[in-house]
């Protein structure tokens, strides 16, 4: 099969044959139908992760994926209702399935986990193994495109939004921000809006054309950040929503300058949640944070059941999407250009694989989306 691989740091990704994988007795072999492309690949190339996962190369990343099931192992259970044929998903986060964050179901936090792309192969090759238990079959077919980037992109920023909902700072008269509009960005708008409750959603980036697509996609304002002071920043916030201050923020970007300007504009007793890591490090005052009473959420990934919900409310036909179809040949040219921030929504590669139909007889009876 062709696979896209990583044999050090700051170097092209190399497309080769290699050999197709096989498949653990507990593994389901996945033909990859779509693989989303992330800055966090850029991220991984460029050696931001090698102290946290010390990989061994090569490696193949891409870990959002979206394919068919292609085989199943000897001991994959009738009761995962898998089959070949069927239009699946990866759960990325695969943890050991014993500590106390994989018992609540927080697979993706799990001390001894794993992710897909990040040592286990990932999407970028034409097949992938994964456990079964990481996969979610898909009821209602999806675009491949539309499917991959729900596993990173499109649930990130959902799990994020789901913790400023939890902490009762968002719902009518209240200001809700989302930072960054680009592949995180332009689907945190739409959860805002759809988890909220009537709040007030503000974007914030420095991309006039990423921030008119996230007021397509929802937003009731849009502010360009490039080149504005803090005290700029409130006098727009003010023009726009007659407040000055944001009862909540999720921050997509992860810049040091993000967490500045949101913990900058935050409401006495407001909330901030950091999901983009596009910086390494948080410099904020502290004693504003602390006489304001903020809270600081970070927030990693998702689990397994808050991609069920995404991939419920895309079933439904309830999430647009900024995606560019990329050609497995052009991965490296497109890393380049996320590297730039120079891509518009989400880039997939996208295979030249059918949607798939179930092979199952009677699907009411399964327990899925
Ligand atoms: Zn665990």
């Amino acid at each position: 099969m062709l696979a896209a691989r990583m044999y050090g740091y700051k170097q092209p990704l190399v497309l080769e044959e290699i050999k197709t994988p096989e498949i653990a007795p507990d593994q389901v072999l996945v033909r990859v139908g779509g693989a989303g492309m992330c800055r966090s690949d850029v991220q991984l190339i460029d050696g931001y992760f090698a102290e946290a996962i010390k990989p061994k190369f090569p490696i193949t990343p891409g870990h959002e994926i979206a394919g068919l099931i292609d085989a199943i192992g000897d001991s994959v259970p009738e009761t995962a209702h898998l089959a070949v044929g069927d239009q699946v998903v990866v759960a990325a986060g695969w943890g050991d399935g014993t500590c106390r964050q994989c018992r609540v179901g927080n697979e993706q936090i799990c001390e001894h986990g794993s992710w897909p792309g990040f040592g286990p192969p990932g999407g970028y090759a034409e097949f992938v193994p994964v456990p079964y238990r990481q996969l979610i079959r898909v009821e209602k077919q999806l675009k491949w495109e539309e499917l991959a980037p729900l596993t990173d992109a499109g649930v990130t920023p959902y799990r994020g939004i789901k913790k400023l909902r939890a902490a009762g700072v968002i719902g009518p008269d209240r200001v809700m921000a989302v930072f960054g509009a680009s592949g995180l960005g332009s689907y945190a708008v739409q959860y805002a809006k759809l988890l909220s409750s009537g709040a007030t959603v503000v974007v914030f980036a420095r991309n006039e054309e990423k921030l008119a697509i996230a007021k397509e996609r929802g937003a009731d304002y849009s502010i360009n950040t490039r080149g504005r002071s803090l005290g700029d920043l409130r006098d727009e916030l003010v023009r726009l929503t007659g407040k000055a201050k944001l009862d909540a923020a999720i921050d997509c970007v992860g810049a040091v300058e993000t967490i500045q300007t949101g913990f900058g504009l935050l409401a006495t007793a407001g909330v901030f949640v950091s999901v983009g890591l596009v910086g390494n490090r948080i410099d904020i005052p502290l004693f504003p944070f602390t006489a304001g009473e903020f809270t600081y959420h970070g927030s990693f990934w998702a689990n397994y059941a808050d991609l069920q919900e995404v991939l419920a409310l895309a079933q439904k036909g309830k999430i647009q999407h900024s995606i560019k179809r990329i050609r497995f040949e052009d991965i490296n040219e497109n890393l380049e250009l996320l590297r730039s921030g120079d891509i518009i929504g989400r880039a997939v590669i996208v295979f030249d694989l059918p949607a798939g139909a179930s092979a199952h007889k009677d699907a009411k009876d399964m327990v899925s989306v």
